[in-house]
């Protein structure tokens, strides 16, 4: 395992320097799929597989895929010295510096024998990793297009072929399930297919940056900051019960009332509670945040707290960016704070404005909210100079993660032949 998770650090170091390396994508889902990550390994995928696309159809490809001239040479010695040092007992990477430069002249796009030889692992790894999270209809539109890819190229299908196989007897299930049987038997209708698969909420092994939530010094930080929103508050940790693989009981208890009996698994998490009593009505915690997301394009709403502009006749009228035409705040304190805190990365880069507002699909505006608001969380970051699970607004948040080994995950779908390894 430790190994593995060696080359997962030295793959996604490698990624940071040749964004564009489809090898490295593809090297990098692999892994993922190994540690069992099967949603990662379909993101590795994906990209992997847009960047090979751009060796066969330039023209419609924003990105063009290339390697280090030397890469995969480099990638070999690379990893023979991270073992060589690792077996020495020594950590460091020596190799690191190197990697850091950033040569311009260096590169090589990648050819079309390179395309050929990683096209197929590419397919079969991303339409087996959509299976693995139940990612149903994306799985078929990705196998199908595969499957004739491989065909006219005269290429081994089995793989692909397999996995159609588990798609349609999903297929067949849900039919049944939704009561369309008198839809068209053998055909696949992609619209009854699910679209949104499930994957498992974990502490990433390679995640350094996860606070100690119960430590007293943690808890007293969040109640400097609660003292100044909601002063009749306090942070707590307390112990809940333990929901893993007792989804259904726990949720029909009241949880609050009931605390978990002796001997029973417990999770123990922050809460808030009152120090004193509060009267109905009253307003406990008033806390303005900067991570927050709005879907409503060239509505009104400044970008900052998305509370409605004033008019522009008002004493203190809205402000506008002075190098973003769409980007207006309804004061200068939020002009001012947005610079400061996440507008400064993204100032002037024209388009990264309708990512994500501009819907076509209604029904998808829901989910672009999730979209925009890690988008601003990574303007936040990138602003001010912080890793993004480091800044205060995320840091503290928690989900009830499961154990890296858990197999008692009531979520998983089924997988398709094995699962995954622990
Ligand atoms: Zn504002
Ligand atoms: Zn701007």
């Amino acid at each position: 395992m430790d190994s593995v998770i060696h080359s997962h650090t030295k793959t996604t170091n490698r990624l940071y320097t040749e964004p564009h390396n489809p090898h490295l994508h593809l090297a990098r889902g692999l892994i993922h799929e190994q540690l069992g990550f099967p949603d990662l390994a379909s993101a590795d995928a994906y990209r992997a597989l847009s960047l090979l696309e751009s060796v066969v159809d330039p023209e419609e490809c924003e990105f063009h895929a290339r390697r280090r001239a030397e890469a995969i040479h480099e990638a070999e010695l690379a990893s023979k010295a991270a073992e060589a040092a690792a077996a020495a007992g020594n950590r460091h990477d020596t190799d690191d510096e190197d990697e850091d430069e950033d040569d311009e002249g260096t590169f090589v796009p990648i050819t079309k024998p390179e395309y050929d030889d990683l096209i197929g692992t590419v397919y079969e790894l991303l339409v087996r990793s959509l299976v693995s999270c139940a990612c149903f209809r994306d799985a078929f539109d990705f196998c199908a297009r595969g499957m004739g890819l491989f065909r006219e190229a005269g290429m081994d299908c089995s793989v692909l072929q397999g996995l159609m196989g588990v798609i349609k007897r999903h297929y067949t299930e849900r039919r049944a399930k939704l009561g369309r049987e008198d839809s068209k038997e053998g055909d696949v209708d992609p619209r009854l297919l699910s679209a949104m698969g499930s994957a498992r909420r974990v502490l990433y092994p390679w995640n350094m940056h996860e606070p100690d939530r119960k430590a007293p010094e943690t808890v007293r930080l969040l109640n400097e900051r609660v003292g100044t929103v909601a002063p009749k508050c306090e942070v707590k940790a307390v112990a809940l019960p333990s929901l893993h693989g007792s989804h259904d009981k726990i949720a029909n208890a009241d949880t609050n009332a009931a605390g978990p009996e002796s001997g029973d698994e417990v999770s123990i998490q922050l809460g808030l509670f009152a120090k004193e009593d509060i009267p109905p009505g009253e307003i406990l915690l008033r806390e303005s945040s900067l991570l927050t997301a709005t879907n409503r394009l060239h509505d009104d709403l400044c970008d900052a707290c998305n509370t409605l502009l004033p008019e522009l006749s008002a004493e203190n009228p809205p402000v506008a960016c002075e190098n973003c035409d769409d980007t207006i705040f309804c004061s200068r304190k939020c002009h001012d704070q947005a610079q400061d805190l996440y507008h400064g990365a993204i100032c002037g880069r024209e388009g990264l404005a309708s990512i994500g507002r501009d819907i076509q699909d209604p029904r998808d505006k829901a989910d672009c909210l999730y979209l925009l608001l890690l988008g601003r969380a990574m303007a936040m970051a990138a602003t001010q100079g912080v890793h993004p699970l480091d800044l205060p607004e995320v840091k503290y948040i928690w989900g009830d993660f499961h154990d890296l080994d858990s197999n008692t995950n009531n979520n998983d779908p089924p997988t398709p032949d094995q699962s995954p390894p622990p």
